[in-house]
């Protein structure tokens, strides 16, 4: 395949930025040629003049929680996160079955797709339909043709048994999912957070992961009541390189040196903590002290553009400094999510370099001012971000084209997974 007559924001070594440019895809699913690239006798798309840019990166969600959009909520509203916890995700995710799990993922990355996100790293919970869970996640991300890394969020709060198929769950996923060449799923260790783990299921699941050798995803200090959380993880052997540490909200001075020491990468998900009123990541000190942080959504919108934004603001107010945030979140967004999925997986996207996997997208973005690599953050930031996703591409595989997602009929999934929340709203209660 070869993409023709494109403005190329390259995100390479130099950040080149290539005026109407080609760029080759090979059969294997990587990029070849990049600049002046021959016609290889493949499918030729011509982008007009449009814009093409490497697919967006979330570094955290949960698929989930796309069927309670819309869902009513019974008593009083929740005033503080372990409330929100209690009346809203335990009893959501306690109601789901095998079909609300595969029809949430559906949706989820039908509208990921839509704005540009090639790969998603899950954090998935469904405790009354535990086992096979991620398999049925694994296979709406197949349908889709997205990349993604599974894991089960273990937790002993619904007691030793649940905590017992959560970590089954963990080990049956990762053992099933070997490296393959397409390098489309991946699995992680899911820990949901220190305060809804034991110290015997924590022991547990260290020990089972020797062996396994991945890397495990777990909350971290998102919320006061999670305080203390970084030590008790090193402690118990949780943090290292391959570590998704997500929020990592409250954590003192010594904590963030305890997370550069370990290699863990901490996750910020912006949108979710203000909905959430938990706090403001220490986003520039944390990085100040060399901890790679990421970007994702928690589940909350599936927009990366949108947390992108969210990242920049919230960090210029906290610092009460209109010079301040632009380099903090335009390195989370583009460069540490693209290196925290190279150190874990060995995976080279998000960039537009020969060698790398063809995750790309297209946008309907004609500068209206001048765009080169030294101004490139404004662009990003006032224009890009808003301008409509014409074509996704992840693995060489077109996903999206004229903005429909092309390997799944949208309309009938967006139907049959109505019914499904309707049942499942019905299950909890609510109408
Ligand atoms: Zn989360």
């Amino acid at each position: 395949m070869i993409i023709t007559n494109a403005r190329v924001l390259t995100f390479d070594a130099e950040n080149r930025v290539l005026d109407s440019a080609s760029v080759q895809i090979r059969d294997d699913g990587t990029i070849g040629e990049v600049g002046e690239a021959a016609a290889d006798g493949g499918e030729r798309i011509d982008a007009q003049g449009r814009l093409l840019m490497p697919a967006l990166i979330n570094c955290h969600t949960h698929l989930y929680s796309t069927l309670a959009r819309g869902m009513p909520l019974a008593g009083p509203a929740p005033r503080n996160f372990p409330e929100i916890l209690k009346k809203v995700w335990w009893r959501l995710d306690r109601a789901l079955n095998p079909d609300d799990v595969y029809y949430s993922a559906l949706v989820g990355l039908i509208d990921s797709a839509k704005c540009g996100v090639g790969t998603l790293l899950d954090h998935h919970s469904s405790p009354n339909a535990c086992a096979g869970s991620l398999d049925r996640i694994a296979q709406a991300f197949a349908e889709t043709g997205l990349r993604g890394a599974l894991c089960y969020e273990t937790s002993d709060r619904d007691g030793p048994r649940k905590a017992q198929d959560g970590l089954r769950e963990n080990i049956r996923f990762i053992e099933r999912t070997r490296p393959t060449n397409d390098g489309l799923i991946h699995a992680s260790f899911g820990l949901h957070a220190s305060f809804t783990l034991g110290d015997r299921t924590l022991r547990r699941a260290v020990e089972a992961n020797r062996s396994l050798g991945t890397g495990f995803h777990v909350h971290v200090a998102e919320d006061r009541s999670d305080a203390g959380a970084v030590a008790r993880l090193r402690d118990f052997g949780v943090l290292d390189q391959r570590t998704l540490a997500v929020h990592c909200l409250h954590v003192t001075a010594a904590e963030m040196g305890m997370l550069a020491k370990s290699g863990a990468n901490a996750i910020h998900n912006p949108q979710s903590n203000c909905n959430n009123a938990v706090g403001v990541a220490k986003l520039p000190e944390l990085m100040r002290r060399g901890v790679l942080v990421g970007l994702g959504s928690d589940g909350y919108t599936a927009r990366m553009w949108d947390e992108f934004k969210t990242a920049f603001h919230l960090q210029k107010l906290r610092a009460r400094d209109p010079r301040a945030a632009g380099a903090e979140a335009y390195a989370a967004a583009f460069l540490n999510n693209r290196e925290i999925v190279r150190k874990i997986w060995g995976l080279e996207i998000g960039r537009i370099a020969t060698g790398a996997r063809a995750d790309l997208m297209l946008v309907d973005y004609f500068p209206p001012t001048p765009l080169h690599s030294g101004n490139l953050f404004s662009h990003l930031l006032f224009g890009i971000s808003n301008a409509p996703v014409d074509t996704l591409i992840v693995n060489g595989r077109t996903i999206v084209r004229d903005k429909r997602c092309v390997t799944v009929d949208e309309r009938k999934i967006a139907e049959k997974a109505a019914a499904q929340a309707k049942s499942l709203w019905k299950r909890l209660g609510a109408k």
